[in-house]
């Protein structure tokens, strides 16, 4: 399994801070030339959902010990 370039643009924005994530969403392209944005084919679409489970991962990391016995 390879990584398209579509994920490799995500994979970029996945080490920004998560609040400069929509912006970088915004600006891929809605319609994608590569074979490798299969389903859905749309860098935004896929990208957008694979960053909102990356998002999801993150949140659901422990938050600092606060009030913890
Ligand atoms: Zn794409």
């Amino acid at each position: 399994m390879s990584v398209s370039h579509c994920m490799g643009r995500a994979l970029k924005i996945a080490r920004l801070p998560v609040g400069q994530w929509p912006d970088e969403v915004a600006k891929l392209p809605e319609d994608c030339a590569h074979a490798d944005c299969s389903a859905p084919r749309s860098c935004r679409k896929r990208i957008g959902a694979y960053l909102a489970i990356q998002r999801g991962i993150l949140r659901d990391r422990p938050a600092p010990a606060r009030g913890r016995r």
